[in-house]
């Protein structure tokens, strides 16, 4: 059980991806309705992390794309916005030296890029006092990953957490920051998804499961994910369980809402209303 004192919003820059790929079979007449299309059909996407404090930790989960890989490389993906990861914690009264633990959903370029900046031609962490927590599954298919998930993990990313000597790996049944842990394999191996106790309220950090509020009908699953069956069961169980018990649903890339709650009418999941962090 691990007693949290706050949390803390981490906006660590916003970038754009393909429509299509983010919506996979769902015809875009429907899902511009929520995630509007520019002239080159990509979408807005948000990099959320959050960072938890308890009386002796500093936890961030994910860490966003970070900044060090190419031009050519980031113009895939039109960054825009002002936030910026360093920017963030401040602003949220903190240093990066005050991180304790960084916790990975998974290690997709998106999700921990942020971690591991260049230091005079050296890939090293951004967080010098953290310990880095990944599961050992994921850990195994990140590091000689299939050609169809290859362009999101980038071995620079992932190789300096291992060589920084602070890497935790850990099975999926483990809970060694003291929250619950639930893990999911549809989107990619063994993704982790933390479930929090706040004021009350259990939220749980969605992750790529749900990864805007434009995602929340079951057969809305992104054309990345491997298992897209397998997310559909995943995605169908949690919701039901979402809504039962009123779990509020942090999302990590959804531009607009920072916090949701579901309902379910007429057997199909719905967004209900949508939070501010700070305002809960
Ligand atoms: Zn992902």
């Amino acid at each position: 059980m691990c007693i949290i004192k706050n949390l803390y919003s981490i906006e660590t820059g916003n970038f754009k991806l393909d429509g299509g790929a983010m919506f996979g079979v769902v015809p875009k007449t429907i899902w511009e309705k929520t995630n509007p299309a520019d002239e080159l059909n990509m979408i807005e996407m948000a990099a959320r992390s959050l960072l938890i404090e308890t009386s002796h930790k500093l936890i961030l989960i994910d860490a966003g794309l970070g900044d060090k890989q190419s031009e050519k490389f980031f113009s895939h993906y039109y960054r825009w916005g002002e936030y910026s990861i360093d920017t963030s914690i401040k602003k949220a009264g903190f240093k990066n030296g005050d991180i304790t633990d960084v916790f990975f959903t998974h290690l997709h370029f998106d999700h921990c890029g942020g971690a591991i900046i260049r230091k005079s031609g050296e890939l090293v962490p951004r967080f010098e006092n953290a310990n880095f927590w990944v599961n050992k599954d994921h850990w195994k298919w990140a590091i000689s990953p299939n050609s169809r998930e290859k362009a999101s993990f980038l071995q620079d990313n992932i190789l300096p957490l291992e060589k920084s000597g602070k890497l935790n790996l850990i099975g999926a049944s483990e809970k060694p920051l003291g929250f619950d842990l639930l893990t999911v394999n549809g989107h990619t191996e063994k993704m982790m998804l933390p479930i929090l106790e706040f004021k009350n309220k259990t939220f749980v950090f969605v992750s790529d499961l749900i990864p805007t509020a434009g995602h929340v009908r079951v057969p809305f699953i992104m054309g990345y994910d491997t298992r897209p069956l397998l997310t559909l069961q995943e995605k169908a169980f949690f919701l039901e369980k979402a809504a039962k018990d009123k779990i509020l649903l942090f999302l990590q890339h959804d531009v607009r809402y920072e916090v949701i709650d579901i309902r379910k009418e007429n057997d199909k999941f719905k967004l209900n209303k949508t939070f501010k962090l700070e305002d809960i």
